[in-house]
């Protein structure tokens, strides 16, 4: 007869430790702008690189059109907003965000194309802190969020196509750097 305490010992059973403890993540760990847990109820209409050389992922709302227009972005980590404010035509409301992470490691996050920014120059924010919401560059595109992933702070905002060695692929960092 297996009482309660023997069901608790199952549940606490640890496998023995093999090999080096795992790293932690960069930062604490990055999670996805939209859609938590896991982006739910969202896909990447246009991945990182392909054909146009994509520097950034376009996050859509499963729904298409303009029905994620005004839906909460989320900061991927740990960090301080960098920029916040208007870039002009193609770009509109832009919020970027610097993830120093203590090993050494910097990021930025650029998150493009908002309705709204919610966020002011120079806060410290969380992994998960609404930054403003999706928006469509001033009525240019469809609504989606444009996400870029930088391994150089500061680099010239750019045009969000191209070859450069500074752009990582979001998702594939994020799942490789989960919290
Ligand atoms: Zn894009």
């Amino acid at each position: 007869m297996l009482g309660l305490t023997g069901l608790l010992a199952c549940r606490q059973h640890v496998e023995p430790a093999s090999g080096p403890p795992p790293v932690p993540p960069p930062c604490g760990g990055f999670d996805w702008p939209v859609g938590p847990p896991n982006a739910s109820g969202y896909y990447d209409a246009q991945p990182f690189g392909g054909l146009e050389a994509h520097l950034g992922e376009d996050w859509n709302g499963n729904g298409g059109g303009d029905s994620d227009l005004g839906d909460p972005v989320f900061a991927i980590a740990d960090g301080e907003v960098s920029s916040a404010r208007h870039e002009g035509e193609g770009w509109g409301n832009v919020v970027r965000v610097v993830h120093r992470c203590g090993d050494g490691g910097e990021y930025e996050s650029l998150y493009a194309h908002l309705d709204v920014i919610a966020v002011e120059l120079g806060a410290a924010i969380g992994r998960g802190t609404p930054l403003g919401a999706i928006g469509t560059a001033d009525g240019r595109y469809l609504a989606h969020l444009h996400l870029e992933l930088r391994t150089r702070v500061g680099a010239p905002l750019g045009r969000g196509y191209g070859t450069s060695s500074d752009h990582v692929a979001p998702s594939t960092f994020i799942a490789a750097n989960r919290p």
